[in-house]
């Protein structure tokens, strides 16, 4: 039995498989010739074309398999490939503990959360074209950033930052000028990674007013090789947190099927836990993500990626930043080599995992993401 599906090399060719341990299962060969054709191809475009019927089909015949040894391979280079083709990349910020940690850090003195935040969920377009795979060394980024003093000069990032996040996969489209309820998210859906949205919090601070992030974040995001369908994930379905400001009815979530996903993060940092974030705790889940995303009439594609936000929980060991767990580099964390951090050095590298509740008991984890920080070109 498996629940990681994604894409691998084998003779110089990339295939689709699923994960058997260290080994892979190629997919095409082991299915019978209907279901095959689905997972034909470089990766899982194809199958997330499928739609759910299918996405349940395939699920079901994997769990019968008999995995046969011709049919399995050994990881090359222990890494998949990007899972699928990235159409768009939209990035929430869902956890209500992030947010109002980032208000207390960088609004002192002013409302923890800004007015809107819980009546939607908020969001910004990303950059599909830098969504990267596990594995992918991230190479520190140049911008503009403010000096303390009030200059602004140019260089490499000070603030190189991680956020553990949660990706949601779309396999179905949806049609331009029509909206996607709460009740046709599992339509719509395919599965999760997990997603690391590297950030550059100085690049960040300098730009993001009025429109948002832009090169602070773009650089690159690194996603999970391996992709959980929904299909697997029936025994970790848990109700959000109680509402506490009525929500408009394409929000509202009160009489839906509890939509809120018991994943327990943990990121590491050279090998080392440094916190556990518990997505139950989001404030805002994937079905309302994608109906407000689609609320005004956008359309989305089959790959479109949608990422959680950071998920931090109430406790200072559960926070899924740098930013929050130095207290924006006021408190820094201590490491077993004796070393500190406030932000990630040239060097460094971040592994962020997730179990989540497995049918029939025991748990499941989810494909790692992890990503390696190397030093950038030298700047003029
Ligand atoms: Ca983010």
């Amino acid at each position: 039995m498996t629940h990681l599906y994604g894409a691998f090399a084998v003779d110089g060719e990339a295939r689709v498989g699923v994960r058997y341990g260290d080994q892979v299962l190629d997919l095409a060969a082991a299915l019978e010739p209907g279901l095959a054709a689905a997972v034909a191809g470089p990766n899982l475009d194809r199958l997330l074309a499928g739609g759910r019927t299918l996405w349940e089909q395939v699920h079901a015949a994997v769990a019968d398999l008999e995995p046969r040894p011709e049919h399995l391979h050994p990881l090359a280079g222990g890494r998949g490939l990007l899972p699928f083709t990235v159409a768009d990349y939209v990035d929430f910020y869902s956890s209500e503990h992030h947010a109002r940690n980032l208000g207390r850090i960088l609004r002192p003195g002013q409302p923890e959360l800004p007015p809107n935040w819980k009546h939607l969920p908020v969001g910004y377009h990303g950059r599909s074209g830098t969504v990267v795979v596990s594995g992918t060394d991230v190479v520190r980024p140049s911008g503009q950033r403010r000096t303390p003093d009030g200059d602004v000069v140019f260089g490499p990032t000070t603030r190189l930052d991680i956020e553990a996040e949660v990706g949601y996969v779309v396999g179905t489209p949806s049609a331009l000028g029509t909206a996607v309820p709460l009740d046709d998210f599992r339509d719509h859906v395919f599965g999760v990674c997990l997603v690391n949205d590297w950030s550059a919090r100085d690049v960040q601070a300098w730009e993001y007013q009025p429109l948002g992030p832009f090169l602070g974040k773009s650089f690159a995001t690194s996603i999970g090789a391996w992709v959980t369908p929904l299909a697997a994930l029936d025994a970790a379905w848990v109700a959000p947190p109680p509402r506490d400001e009525p929500l408009l009815p394409y929000l509202d979530d009160a009489t839906t099927a509890p939509a809120g996903l018991d994943l327990r993060l943990e990121v590491l940092l050279n090998g080392h836990r440094v916190a556990a974030p518990p997505y139950s705790s989001m404030y805002w889940t994937g079905a309302q993500q994608l109906a407000h995303l689609t609320v005004n009439g956008a359309s989305v594609r089959t790959g479109d990626l949608y990422a959680s936000g950071t998920v931090s929980g109430p406790e200072k060991g559960e926070r899924g930043s740098f930013m929050e767990l130095s207290w924006a580099g006021q408190e820094p964390i201590e490491l077993p080599d004796g070393t500190t951090r406030t932000f990630l050095e040239d060097g460094d590298e971040v592994v962020i995992t997730a179990t989540a509740p497995a049918p029939g008991g025991g748990t499941l984890e989810l494909g790692e993401v992890r990503g390696t920080v190397r030093p950038g070109p030298a700047v003029r």
